[in-house]
């Protein structure tokens, strides 16, 4: 039986131009649902991340607007706040969807801390927006009263950003892989752990976001993993995205993709820590990194489609 990580994009939970209401979410996280569902009914072992952008954002707007009433959390805590929605969403929609397969296999959810390490440059160049839009008058208060970075982005307005450090380990990597060997579904390091910096072994959260791709790399890692497979809106990478001589990726070598990497066909922030996390993925020893679209899973999976990248060329050969 193979251990396959599936990183789900933030089209699992919520489609764009989509408000976010409950019905929504829970209408797409089911869609997600029955895809993991199947790739569990085929005899794959399956442990499960996701991101959390649009809902932390939420959350931070939710606090700062409720801050007259109700004291608002820090970040740390917004994020596991969202872990512990998200996942709840996903346990219940996943257990409904294995039952209807006839599978009653345990569901549950880990509120995961990601460790970070604080002397990382990220910490000096915040570079990861987070939350709502406001306009100069209000970013200016904000960065002379709290100390925090605002940018103005793309004529949209100002946003604050945050550090987006490299995850080095997962915190709860233990109780995590006793829940896969014992055979639950585990859903973990949703939008990419809660990051933590460790001082003389007491560790503490801090104002950063990690990126959810990289934090599924190092789960992969954690669970000894077989294949990471990271699950977005468009079926794979592509060089020249966007152009004319926009070229799908199919099967690759991890020299091609290096080579494309540090050509710069990957966008920082969307497609580029995917890329990253599926070569480290495989440096580190992994079998298969594949990248795909959410409804293709399975496809994916058997090696019909999406970017894919194997360890050696026999085992590339083994897959199609
Ligand atoms: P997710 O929530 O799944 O992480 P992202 O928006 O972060 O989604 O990343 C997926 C997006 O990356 C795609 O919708 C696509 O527009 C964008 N993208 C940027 N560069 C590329 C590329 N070279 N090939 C394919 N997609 C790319
Ligand atoms: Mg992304």
């Amino acid at each position: 039986m193979q251990t396959i990580v599936v990183a789900l994009g933030g089209n699992a939970i919520l489609a764009r131009g989509e408000k976010g209401t409950f019905n929504e979410q829970v209408r797409n996280v089911q869609k997600t649902a029955t895809q993991i569902a199947r790739l569990i009914k085929e005899g794959n072992r399956v442990v499960i991340t996701h991101g959390n952008g649009p809902q932390v954002g939420n959350i931070l707007i939710q606090n700062e607007l409720g801050s007259a009433m109700v004291p608002p959390m820090p970040m740390d805590v917004c994020g596991a706040e969202s872990q512990g929605m998200i996942g709840y969403m996903m346990q219940s929609q996943i257990r409904n969807a294995l039952a209807e397969c006839g599978l009653h296999i345990p569901v549950c959810t880990v509120v995961t801390q990601t460790l970070v390490d604080q002397s990382d440059p990220a910490f000096q160049n915040p570079t990861k927006p987070v939350g709502p839009f406001k306009d100069r008058l209000h970013a200016e208060a904000r960065q002379k009263e709290f100390g925090e970075k605002w940018i103005e982005d793309s004529g949209r307005g100002w946003r604050r950003v945050v550090p987006s450090p490299d995850p080095k380990a997962i915190v709860e990597a233990d109780s995590i892989k006793a829940l896969v060997e014992a055979g639950h579904v585990v859903i973990s390091v949703g939008g990419g752990g809660i990051p933590v910096i460790e001082n003389g072994g007491i560790l503490r959260g801090v104002e950063a976001v990690i990126d959810k791709d990289l934090g599924a790399e190092r789960l992969a890692a954690a669970v000894g993993a077989d294949s990471l497979v990271i699950l977005t809106d468009v079926n794979g990478a592509a060089v020249d995205y966007g152009t004319p001589q926009e070229r799908w990726l199919g099967e690759v070598t991890l020299e091609e993709l290096r080579r494309y990497e540090s050509e710069g066909h990957f966008q920082k922030g969307s497609m580029g820590p995917k890329v990253r996390a599926v070569i480290r993925f495989i440096e580190r020893g992994g079998k298969s990194g594949i990248i795909a679209a959410l409804d293709k899973v399975l496809e994916a999976v058997r090696g019909e489609t999406g970017t894919r990248v194997y360890r050696s060329l026999r085992q590339q050969r083994a897959a199609t």
